[in-house]
């Protein structure tokens, strides 16, 4: 039963997500630092064309207001337009062309014209603005202001950042908070971990592992990691919202267990597109199961919890005997060195669970002793009821190999291969992985996909921790502030960044952009 106490948690949640909830203070927290105080930046700033202008996104914003006020370079922005079209039209036409031979032939030749065409109009268009014109915005005013944004993303994070709403989960380390930032009203998910309960389980190594290889991700199918700090008591990641629950609330909390065959091809996609992501970095992340893939207010999934994930050096392979049991790979259990293969079988588990409802290896409301878990793991092979399809059995019975040098996924090309299974036939994953496909399931805004605040149980408290100078040392590692890319999308998407970036009349600089 619901309590009056969730209840007014839920609500004062759905509220602050429904928008609005800036602090009335916000343009205040927002203000421009005076050009003076940009010098420093100025000098130290590395002055690459690809991150400043491309890849930052208030930079990308900066230097394109900065060619539109040039007469000459106003082609650009049209030419870039253009480019966009391009892509698009390659891939849908690459879709079609996966499906019916007839028209692969037709279509085939102008194709790879086409994207031939844009690749090569890329790179051009690039070599000629990283020139001249990169040269001489750095000497306009918009390059002045986006030192200034820049100035105020490095300012430093703290409890009073953010507004703090309902606990939304808890696993073996961290309490999962609802939280805004009051400056633009933008909502997150705040991962704390306590100070004591690190120290006391030595996982100083374990908590800054994870802070590290949110950092170095940008994908749409990995939470992103927007701010790291810390609070006298606790150390904090600041990750997407993501409003729609976990894979496990959605497979046996909503109804009979299982997902439609749609939903589990779909989030399958997605899953594959963050693994081979994570892959390309040499990332393994060894704990894929339901509860870590959570969904969006669109129904779009990410994998989170890189609590386990390793950074592989060139060639190696690991070894260690972690993840959730159940899930775990046979070369895992068997205290094998291992690779990128543990992923896949993690895909196969979930593919299987999600068109079951159960996973592989355990009957429903079954708990066998790990003992047990293991033995079917590395002796048993897996059943398949009438829930699944010819390509879904196969998909799966291919992933779930249990000899790794043998599993689908674990040859040379990688991802690839899965992603060119009958299963996946009528995914675009070009399409998928720009983010143009509709998922087929939306959230509900008003519903909040987690477990009741009062059912989530509460950690013990430690005591008798004292804290010294390596402690200190480590809060620092841990505390970088803001994530670029995400701290400027952050400011658009919440138009924060639209209505600040003013310049005086008739395009002259502001006041404050005087040197
Ligand atoms: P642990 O490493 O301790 O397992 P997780 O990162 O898995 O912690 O988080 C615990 C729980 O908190 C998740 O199962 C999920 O219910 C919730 N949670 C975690 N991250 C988010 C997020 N970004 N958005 C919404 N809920 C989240
Ligand atoms: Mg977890
Ligand atoms: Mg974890």
């Amino acid at each position: 039963m619901e309590t009056i106490e969730s209840i007014a948690a839920n609500t004062a949640l759905v509220r602050a997500r429904e928008g609005g909830g800036r602090s009335w203070k916000w343009k205040e927290m927002l203000r421009f630092p005076h050009i003076s105080q940009c010098k420093d930046l100025a000098m130290n700033i590395e002055r690459d064309y690809y991150s400043l202008c491309v890849k930052q996104p208030i930079g990308k914003k900066l230097f394109q207001l900065f060619c539109r006020s040039r007469p000459d370079l106003q082609n650009y922005i049209s030419l870039q337009d253009a480019l966009v079209q391009t892509w698009l039209t390659t891939a849908t036409l690459a879709n079609v062309s996966k499906q019916t031979n007839k028209q692969k032939t037709l279509i085939f030749l102008p194709l790879l014209q086409l994207a031939s065409n844009h690749i090569q109009g890329t790179v051009d268009l690039h070599k000629y603005l990283s020139n001249e014109p990169f040269t001489q915005y750095q000497d306009s005013m918009f390059f002045a202001r986006f030192l200034q944004w820049k100035q105020l993303e490095r300012s430093p994070i703290m409890k009073q950042t953010f507004r703090q709403y309902r606990l939304l989960g808890k696993g073996g380390f961290g309490a999962v908070w609802a939280c805004q930032v009051r400056a633009t009203g933008k909502m997150y998910a705040c991962k704390k971990l306590e100070k004591t309960h690190v120290k006391k389980r030595k996982r100083e190594d374990m908590a800054l592992n994870e802070k590290e290889i949110l950092q170095e991700l940008d994908s749409r199918f990995v939470v992103n990691l927007a701010y790291a700090y810390e609070t006298k008591h606790n150390l904090c990641m600041v990750l997407t919202m993501m409003n729609g629950g976990d894979l496990g609330f959605h497979i046996h909390r909503m109804g009979s267990p299982g997902l439609t065959k749609d939903r589990v091809r779909f989030y399958a996609a997605e899953v594959c597109c963050g693994l081979i992501h994570l892959h390309q970095k040499s990332i393994l992340y060894r704990d894929l199961k339901p509860e870590n893939i959570l969904l969006d207010d669109n129904g779009h999934i990410r994998i989170s919890d890189l609590g386990l994930a390793v950074k592989m050096s060139e060639g190696s392979l690991v070894r260690g005997r972690v993840g959730t049991l159940g899930y775990m790979a046979p070369e895992v259990i068997g205290y094998e060195r291992y690779g990128m293969s543990v992923d896949w079988w993690g895909l196969g588990c979930l593919i299987y669970e999600m068109t079951a409802g159960r996973p592989p290896f355990r009957a429903k409301g079954e708990q066998p002793k790990s003992s047990e878990m293991e033995r079917r793991i590395q002796n048993e092979h897996e059943e398949y009821g009438n829930q699944f399809s010819k390509e879904t059995k196969d998909i799966c019975s291919s992933l779930l190999t249990k000899d790794p040098t043998k599993r689908l996924g674990s040859q040379k090309s990688g991802g690839k291969d899965v992603k060119f299974h009958p299963f996946f036939q009528e995914i675009n994953f070009r399409m998928l992985e720009a983010g143009r496909v509709d998922p087929p399931f939306k959230p509900d805004p008003s519903q909040v996909y987690c477990t009741d605040v009062q059912d989530i149980e509460e950690f013990s408290t430690v005591k008798g921790v004292h804290f010294d100078q390596t402690d200190s040392f480590f809060y620092s590692q841990f505390n970088t502030g803001s994530n670029s890319i995400i701290w400027q999308n952050e400011l658009i998407e919440t138009g924060c960044f639209e209505e600040l970036n003013v310049f005086g009349p008739k395009g002259s600089a502001s006041p404050d952009l005087d040197w």
